[in-house]
């Protein structure tokens, strides 16, 4: 049997019913957010742009594994690693990633890559400004991944922590630079002795 029409309202109480609608939105609180002038606080472990992590004397976590890179379902993230070496080191183990960059145009910010790294190099931060008007600039290269010096901290190369090995900077045994630690010259990355003291 077929089903009985609803009964509707007459044709002209349409209209009034629409404006109903939004009469009573009016008094509703505003959910519209005055960003970018106003900026929300982002939840604690926000997914946002990645970091590269240091130990506390400034050599760098990544051992240039690409498990990261093989783990990201985007293709986002391209990893070189490299040997280091006793007079140019980066890292206190055999490697480390000499090349690194994500692609945010293809990043979903998943964090598959960061539950991936077995040394904790790589994190993610609150960071979510990203957006660019360049393919070429959403490329984020090593350079602009690496966290900063803090305190305590000098850049790399340089040398491991005397008498340490790579397992003590795991165990937390490193909490500094050795006193007199310097950088080395970075002769991979085409930097001469005379170009380190003309940046001093
Ligand atoms: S957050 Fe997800 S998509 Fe972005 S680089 Fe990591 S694994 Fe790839
Ligand atoms: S960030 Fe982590 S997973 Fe990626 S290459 Fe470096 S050590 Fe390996």
């Amino acid at each position: 049997m077929a089903e009985e029409p609803k009964e509707t309202k007459p044709g002209f109480q349409n209209p009034v019913a629409g404006f109903g609608v939004t009469f009573k939105a009016m008094f509703k609180k505003r959910l519209t957010e005055q960003y970018p002038e106003q900026q929300k606080t982002t939840a604690p472990r926000f997914h946002g742009r990645h970091q590269l992590n240091r130990h506390p004397d400034g050599l760098e976590k990544c051992v240039g594994c690409e498990l990261c890179a093989w783990a990201c379902p985007a293709d986002a993230i391209y990893v070189e690693g490299a040997d280091n070496t006793d007079e140019e080191r980066y890292s206190p183990g055999e490697r480390y990633g000499r090349v690194y960059q994500i692609n945010y145009a293809r990043c979903i910010l998943c964090g598959l890559c960061i539950e991936a790294c077995p040394t904790r190099a790589l994190t993610m931060t609150n960071e979510f400004e990203l957006a660019d008007s360049s393919r070429a600039n959403l490329i984020y290269t090593k350079e602009q991944l690496l966290a900063g010096l803090e305190e305590g901290m000098v850049d790399t190369p340089h040398a491991i922590y005397p008498g340490t090995d790579e397992q003590d900077y795991y165990r937390g045994l490193v909490t500094e630079a050795a006193p007199g630690t310097e950088r080395q010259i970075a002769v991979s990355k085409g930097e001469k002795p005379e170009e380190q003291g003309a940046d001093a």
